[in-house]
């Protein structure tokens, strides 16, 4: 790639993290499997960093506006991210999101290490409100799995204005559809796991930041706790995101057609899809039972938790005890993959037969 050149997101996603042109350079970096280096200048020990990490950084780094660094899973990032609150601090975080971030939190309030302010993220005005004296404000847009999308550039700039620490999961958007981290955020996060890896083989975190000091201590921590992805995680993460484009655009375009036809269809009370992206809920008029049904009836949709592979998956969230009891009994999350739209809707059309 030539310095000189502003290449669009899809280009440097191809382009980024290769050999250095020489002749004979392999065109793929390869693994670097080494939990010891040779002692001088460079690396030194595995825990500290691993050029096969540094490569996937260096990629997603650069789509999101930030430095990006690679941890264990998206929730090893979560953790790191949300440790950042000082002790007792406040984090104001909405009703709904990840079960996992919502789960960390409960037991971090529990042991007293800090407090939380549930908010409804569509009221911009009573999120704004909840900032005054807190510490971290948590965003994901849409959320998991209501699908609830909130104003973050208001969101985020009035965490700004306050000294708020704001952190996006950024997870369901990618960074083709969303850059929080221009629209003001401190920190943005990833389960690599979904979207960027995009092929359900790998479970990877992510978090990225502009500023030199968050990245900082984000760094100390995944190294002294010892938050570190293995070589072939970020390898698998890197080797997927090279397609990442072409995966979310079909994704997205399945997901607003199948989005259309089920508003429609007689078996279905309720369609969430927010216009964007890949992810839909639906519930069914048959409630609880017809959404155990569809699980069960499903042929060429996998029945599976997860999401954001290039394989379309679906489940019935409150299956999960730790899904909150405000997301509807019958409500089911579909991750729209690339497959063929006509074959899924095939599937899901007769899943949903009464
Ligand atoms: C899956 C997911 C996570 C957790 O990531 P893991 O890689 O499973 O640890 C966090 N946030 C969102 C939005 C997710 O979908």
């Amino acid at each position: 790639m030539h310095d000189d050149v502003t290449y669009s997101p899809a280009t440097r996603l191809v382009a980024l993290g290769r050999p250095t042109r020489t002749p004979g350079a392999p065109a793929a970096p390869g693994i670097e499997l080494s939990s010891t280096y040779v002692l001088g200048d460079g690396p030194t020990y595995g825990r500290f960093g691993n050029r096969t990490w540094s490569t996937f950084e260096g990629v997603l780094g650069d789509l999101e506006g930030g430095r990006a660094l690679a941890f264990a899973s998206g929730m090893a990032a979560i953790s790191a991210c949300l440790l950042m609150t000082p002790p007792r601090g406040t984090v104001v975080v909405p009703q709904h999101v990840y079960n996992g971030t919502t789960s960390l939190i409960d037991e971090l309030e529990a042991d007293g290490r800090l407090s939380a302010r549930r908010v409804d993220p569509t009221d911009t005005a009573a999120t704004i409100a909840a900032l005054d004296g807190a510490d971290t404000v948590w965003l994901e847009s849409p959320t998991n799995p209501m699908l609830e999308v909130s104003d973050l550039p208001a969101l985020l700039r009035a965490a700004r204005e306050r000294g708020v620490l704001s952190i996006v999961d950024n997870t369901f958007n990618t960074p083709l559809l969303s850059r929080p981290l221009e629209l003001g955020a401190d920190v943005v996060v990833h389960s690599v796991t979904k979207y960027l890896a995009g092929h359900s083989d790998v479970v990877l975190g992510a978090a990225v930041t502009a500023d030199d000091a968050i990245h900082e201590r984000l760094h100390h921590h995944r190294t002294l706790r010892g938050a570190i992805p293995g070589p072939h995680e970020t390898w698998l993460a890197l080797r997927g995101m090279r397609t990442l484009h072409l995966r979310v655009a079909r994704a997205c375009a399945n997901a607003a057609e199948l989005a259309a036809r089920l508003a429609t269809h007689d078996a279905v009370a309720q369609v969430r899809y927010p216009g964007f992206g890949a992810i839909v809920c639906l519930e069914p008029t048959g409630g609880l039972a017809a959404a155990e049904r569809i699980e069960e009836r499903v042929r060429l949709w996998l029945p599976a938790t997860s999401l954001g592979g290039v394989e379309s998956s679906l489940e019935r969230r409150r299956r999960h005890a730790g899904e909150p009891e405000s997301v509807p009994e019958g409500l089911v999350r579909m991750s729209v993959g690339v497959e063929d739209v006509e074959d899924l809707w095939q599937d899901l059309d007769a899943a949903l037969q009464p």
